[in-house]
């Protein structure tokens, strides 16, 4: 674990925050790559020039800025650079269909593996995951579960993966009427019902946005920049940009779980 601002005051979490896809779920892992190739094959349609890995560069800063929020953002940024270089954008709504068809394709034998049983959930979750849930419910901490991605997979994937019942009914996902939900929605509700402040909140995420909207609420943010799939070093890019979004500790995993507990609940 790496301690980029030694948080204060530690040990008194009630709540924690944890973003699904790069930071539990390794279900969609990949998914960054297929939304970038995507999306400079639009671009570059739609611009008719360019160099393409310029471009890509572009695409994948935006889409990084983005990672977090709901991915009809990411598609609305798609069609505002298409009308800036003179294209003629499509419904945000189809580049989102086109995207996720695209992903299906490349991770459906994971779905299916997990269903069948042939793939063990253990090999799609970021090593530690579950004790690390477990060490925090046994700590009396109630555990959200948020993401971009839309509710229902969510839904389904925390079930694949076994680990629904850790977030009780408290799993958010991206909605068809975009506007009634965001990671930042989340963390009010969490504080106002419960009468909780900021350091009572603890967010554990990989993307700028969570990162970000637990910092503003004043919480602790736990930053995992694992370098999926094998989850076992610090990806030296993620680290960048999540210390960049304020977080407090970097870890490439779960593993030494006494160690983040020690640091979460210890003496300071
Ligand atoms: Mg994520």
């Amino acid at each position: 674990m790496e301690i980029i601002n030694d948080y204060q005051p530690r040990g008194k979490f009630k709540a924690a925050l944890f973003d699904f896809d790069g930071t539990v779920s390794l279900i969609r892992q990949g998914w960054q790559e297929v939304m970038e190739t995507y999306f400079t094959d639009v671009l570059m349609q739609a611009c008719g020039s360019g160099d393409r890995s310029a471009t890509a560069a572009y695409v994948r800063n935006f889409i990084d800025e983005l990672t977090g929020v709901q991915t009809i953002y990411q598609c609305i940024r798609l069609a505002e650079e298409v009308a800036a270089c003179g294209g003629r954008p499509a419904d945000p709504l189809e580049y989102k269909r086109e995207y996720h068809r695209r992903l299906m394709q490349k991770i459906e034998h994971r779905i299916q593996g997990l269903k069948e049983g042939r793939i063990k959930t253990d090999d799609l979750l970021v090593p530690g995951a579950v004790s690390f849930l477990r060490a925090l419910q046994e700590r009396g901490v109630a555990l959200y579960l948020a993401s971009g991605t839309d509710e229902i997979y969510v839904r389904q994937e925390a079930e694949l993966l076994g680990i629904s019942s850790f977030f009780a009914g408290n799993i958010y996902g991206a909605l068809d009427n975009y506007k009634s939900f965001s990671k930042e929605m989340v963390i009010r509700k969490i504080l106002a019902e419960h009468d909780y402040s900021g350091c009572n909140l603890l967010g554990v995420g990989d993307g700028y946005v969570e990162i970000q909207n637990v910092k503003a609420a004043g919480g602790m943010a736990v930053g995992v920049a694992t370098d999926e799939l094998a989850c076992m070093e610090v990806d030296t890019w993620k680290r960048h940009r999540l210390i960049n979004a304020g977080a407090d500790v970097v870890i490439p995993n779960y593993i030494n779980l006494e160690e983040i507990m020690d640091y979460l609940f210890g003496s300071n």
